[in-house]
């Protein structure tokens, strides 16, 4: 077997997870995102019930094509935190899970099948950010930072249509900052080389100042101006999930599965996974 095929077939494969407080809209989100009804096998009748309050970390592989091109990925979908009355260690659960995909690829890697690896690795964290609050709370600082030296984190600033484009502007700097205030690393874009032309650095610089992306979820389809598109039906209008001037849903999934999932690859293997990796082989030979 050539080279290349192998590349190509690792090359298809990503994995994202959701996370962050319970009700926020992570599974409305998954769904929305890949256009795909994740949850179909439940059986409801009302497509806006369907989705059902997530009570353990559940995966669901989807099948979809960019551009021509097919990629396996694989939803990792967490209960939210927030409804127990006690929330230490909420985070707990989901870095466990993180660890046992890394425990398990280091043990094939190991093994003797090495070239028929099933990569389950966590290539990206979505964090959902509550709208409410007054930037990050408290939890949100603690779970960030209990996942940021095991995955790819990503925030997102849940249910965007409940703020006006002026507080979504204003949440996002705030949000930005306490990051940063906070010591919390979350996925950083590769710098654009400086041969890099001018359109690109735009979109490059866009995309950073887009952090915490804005979405809006939904798994019900409306007729807005004719055409039937992914929305939320409100007595005063329609929220398009996939319209740009309304959230930031579709540079979240272009960034996603066109520009950055390589890197996200790449540094999931390079740092998150290698980091594990040592520390795995210190304590066996402590
Ligand atoms: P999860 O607990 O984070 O998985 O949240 P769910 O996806 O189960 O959604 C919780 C509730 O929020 C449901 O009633 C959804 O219809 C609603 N919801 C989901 N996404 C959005 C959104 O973007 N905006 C608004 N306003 N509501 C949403
Ligand atoms: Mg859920």
């Amino acid at each position: 077997r050539t080279r290349s095929t192998w590349s190509v077939k690792k090359g298809f494969d990503f994995t994202l997870m959701v996370a962050g407080e319970s009700g926020l809209g992570k599974s409305t989100l998954v769904n929305s995102l890949f256009l795909t009804d994740l949850y179909k096998d439940r059986k409801l009748l009302n497509a806006e019930e369907r989705i059902t309050q997530t009570v353990e970390i559940t995966k669901h592989t989807v099948d979809i094509e960019e551009k021509g091109v097919k990629l396996k990925l694989t939803i990792v979908d967490t209960p939210g935190f927030g409804d127990a009355v006690n929330n230490t260690e909420c985070w707990k659960s989901v870095a466990d899970y993180i660890d046992q995909q890394f425990e398990q690829y280091f043990r094939d890697e190991s093994g003797l099948n090495r070239k028929n690896i099933q990569d389950n690795r966590v290539h990206c964290c979505l964090y959902f950010i509550s709208p409410f609050g007054h930037g990050l709370r408290p939890l949100d600082v603690e779970f960030m930072k209990a996942l940021h030296e095991k995955v790819n984190i990503v925030p997102v600033l849940a249910k965007a249509d409940t703020l006006t484009p002026g507080e979504v502007k204003k949440k996002k700097i705030k949000i930005r900052e306490e990051i940063e205030q906070y010591g919390i690393k979350i996925y950083q874009f590769p710098d654009c080389d400086s041969d890099e032309d001018e359109d690109f650095k735009q979109q490059d610089h866009a995309l950073k100042e887009s952090i915490p992306f804005a979405v809006i979820g939904s798994n019900t389809v409306v007729e807005a101006k004719g055409k039937r598109v992914r929305g939320r039906l409100y007595p005063w209008g329609i929220v398009e999930v996939e319209n740009p001037a309304h959230c930031d849903f579709v540079k979240l999934r272009n960034m996603l599965v066109r520009t950055h999932m390589q890197d996200l690859k790449d540094v999931t293997r390079e740092t998150h996974y290698e980091n594990y990796r040592a520390q795995c082989i210190q304590s066996m030979t402590r």
